[in-house]
């Protein structure tokens, strides 16, 4: 099932969610319905806030849906290392439109839980990293734009407030 995306400035994007205590057949549904509409939206990352639900649960699938391998689902992550820096473009299903660079950590290792509740480990670089960084941002209730220089967001911010008068956000 696709779930709706909320868009900034919904509330719950701005709050930090709730950490997940049981892994059981809801879990495994609501899971499948963020890839589905992860997919729905050709994002590469998806935060459970993103979709009302202040949970800490994110999945993240850098080939979109091609290559089941690639598809992740962290439950309750925690950033445990970062190294060095990135500076790429970045967007959110959540800022429709709205696209700027953001300094990142170019190597993360994050911990979490799989569906299961299975603790694992996973090094990411570049992209997968950034995909890491900025979905486990949403669970502390932190949006890209507050990543961004003063006057990139002040940017961003009026870009979306003229969307908003135009009722295109
Ligand atoms: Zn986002």
């Amino acid at each position: 099932m696709v779930l709706k995306i909320v868009k900034y400035p919904e509330p719950v994007l701005q709050q930090p969610g709730e950490p997940v205590t049981e892994f059981d057949g809801e879990l495994k549904k609501f899971v499948a319905d963020m890839f589905e509409t992860m997919y729905a939206s050709q994002g590469i990352g998806l935060a459970a806030p993103q979709v009302g639900v202040s949970k800490r649960i994110t999945v993240v699938d850098l080939s979109q849906g091609k290559d089941p391998a690639q598809k992740l689902v962290l439950v309750n992550p925690e950033v445990i290392l970062t190294e060095g820096k990135q500076y790429e473009e970045e967007g959110c299903l959540s800022f429709p439109d709205i696209r700027e660079k953001v300094v990142r950590a170019a190597k993360v290792r994050v911990r979490a839980q799989d569906e299961d509740g299975k603790w694992f480990e996973m090094d990411g670089e570049e992209l997968l990293a950034r995909a890491f960084l900025h979905e486990i941002d949403h669970l502390d209730g932190i949006l890209f734009i507050f990543r961004m220089s003063p006057l990139k967001r002040n940017l961003s911010l009026r870009k979306i407030r003229k969307m908003q008068s135009e009722g295109a956000w």
